[in-house]
């Protein structure tokens, strides 16, 4: 007689860095013979965000359909060309919320779906702090859709100027100091060059400002913060330091100094990237506000409230020192879902689980063309070559979850249009 075992039903919530992960490892042990797995995301693709301030700032001689679809392409990928689907169920659903007193998931189209294990990696969203009208008068820059809608926005507004046969100052202005604020407005000085060529639009009359409320970018000490000033004002930058945004409206930002004091400066478009903050149905389901909304977790990855769940990427607080948590960054992602992987395999197996160990990341900034910082915690470099590694690491990463020739084929693919404007 041949006894059937019954599959564990396990569940991974996103397909970002560390639900991808997750999956492609279980399958390389031939997982889906011990568990039944389903993926589900919002998405059909999964997105590389690291490179959306290129997608934001690429330039086309005319915006078609074919050239967005280049350009979605250049950080998106079918989550189909990543996953075997004879082996992972694949819903493209959107999660709802997480009741893990009764293992069930409420999802928008399938409606409830219940799990034996699951795993929590639905990443992030923007934080506006409740700052009057920034939600309204800015754009953001989390999801490919948010990147294309400045680029085609830009392209817009200043072919509306030419038609219209205007002249004036207009100001484009970036909130928010961290990588991904100094990477756009970088990369932005040579974008607004190309529009304003394009649409004969006198430069001088461009102004491009970044706003940061603290005294330093990137997280940098005053020597980092100065290289990168430095690079930004030869960029034509004006960065200002030490001024909180206080309100928005449609053209115009109040700025807030430390001693309280506001100035107001014109804008006609603003990209907020000064806020990040855990998935809104990780915080309201199982996460804890004192832990900046995430899901606190045990050395191990599992929730602190309940073992079958597994936390990773941005929704998990592990603590690293003292109660410090871990930045939210794709290096980690990628090394807790390759953790949780292994961990699921070992309970499956009635082994022992692992610790996580964080390999300390290292940060690369491009700062404008064909030039970056590596930032690596003891020291900084700049120049060309780190550039060429930050590509690298991207090639790198299309290794890992493509087979060789789809990786070649996207860096190849990405290279050419992120190069075109530099
Ligand atoms: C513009 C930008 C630039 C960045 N640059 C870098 C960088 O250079 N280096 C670096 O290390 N990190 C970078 N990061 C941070 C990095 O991208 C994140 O830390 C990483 O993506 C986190 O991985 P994750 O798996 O937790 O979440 P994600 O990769 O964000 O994946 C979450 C997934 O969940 C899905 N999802 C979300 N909500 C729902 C829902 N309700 N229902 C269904 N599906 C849902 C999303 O569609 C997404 O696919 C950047 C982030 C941004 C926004």
């Amino acid at each position: 007689m041949v006894v059937k075992i019954e599959k564990r039903k396990l569940i991974i919530l996103g397909a970002g860095f560390a639900g991808i992960r997750v999956v492609q490892d279980l399958l390389k042990k031939n997982a889906n013979q011990i568990f039944d797995i389903t993926l589900v995301d919002r998405r059909d693709t999964h997105v590389f965000q690291g490179d959306l301030y290129e997608v934001a700032t690429a330039f086309n001689k005319k915006i078609t359909n074919q050239c967005l679809t280049d350009l979605r392409e250049t950080v998106a990928t079918p989550i189909k060309d990543l996953i075997d689907f004879k082996k992972v169920k694949f819903l493209k659903d959107e999660v709802l919320g997480i009741d893990h007193t009764t293992k069930k998931l409420r999802l928008k189209k399938t409606g409830s779906i219940s799990y034996d294990y699951l795993v929590v990696a639905l990443g992030s969203e923007t934080n506006y702090f409740d700052i009057p009208g920034l939600k309204d008068h800015s754009f953001d820059m989390k999801t490919v859709e948010d990147a294309l809608k400045i680029n085609c926005h830009l392209d817009q507004f200043f072919r509306e100027l030419w038609e219209k046969g205007e002249e004036r100052d207009v100001y484009i202005s970036v909130g928010g100091g961290g990588a991904t604020g100094v990477e756009l407005t970088a990369e932005l000085a040579t974008f607004l060059r190309c529009l304003a060529k394009k649409y004969h639009y006198p430069m001088g009359k461009i102004h491009l400002q970044l706003i940061e409320g603290s005294k330093i970018l990137i997280s940098l000490d005053k020597k980092g913060t100065d290289l990168v000033l430095n690079r930004l004002s030869k960029l034509g930058v004006n960065t200002f330091l030490e001024r909180y945004i206080d309100s928005v409206s449609k053209n115009e930002i109040t700025l807030r100094f430390p001693d309280g004091k506001k100035e107001n400066i014109p804008s006609d478009f603003l990209v907020w990237t000064g806020g990040v903050m855990v998935n809104r149905i990780v915080q309201d389901s199982l996460g804890s506000k004192s832990k900046r909304g995430a899901m606190k977790v045990n050395p191990y990855l599992q929730s602190e409230h309940d073992k079958n769940i597994f936390v990773a990427g941005d929704n998990a607080f592990f603590q690293w020192g003292s109660d410090r948590p871990l930045p939210m960054v794709a290096q980690i992602a990628y090394q807790q879902g390759a953790l949780v992987a292994r961990n699921l395999l070992r309970i499956s197996c009635g082994e022992a689980l692992i610790r996580f160990e964080p390999k300390s990341p290292m940060y690369l900034i491009p700062l404008g063309g064909k030039y970056a910082l590596l930032n690596t915690g003891k020291r900084i470099f700049v120049g060309r070559w780190v550039w060429l590694l930050k590509r690298w690491v991207y090639f790198k990463y299309a290794l890992s979850i493509l087979p060789f020739w789809k990786a070649l084929a996207k860096f190849a693919h990405s290279t050419r249009i992120f190069t075109e404007n530099d």
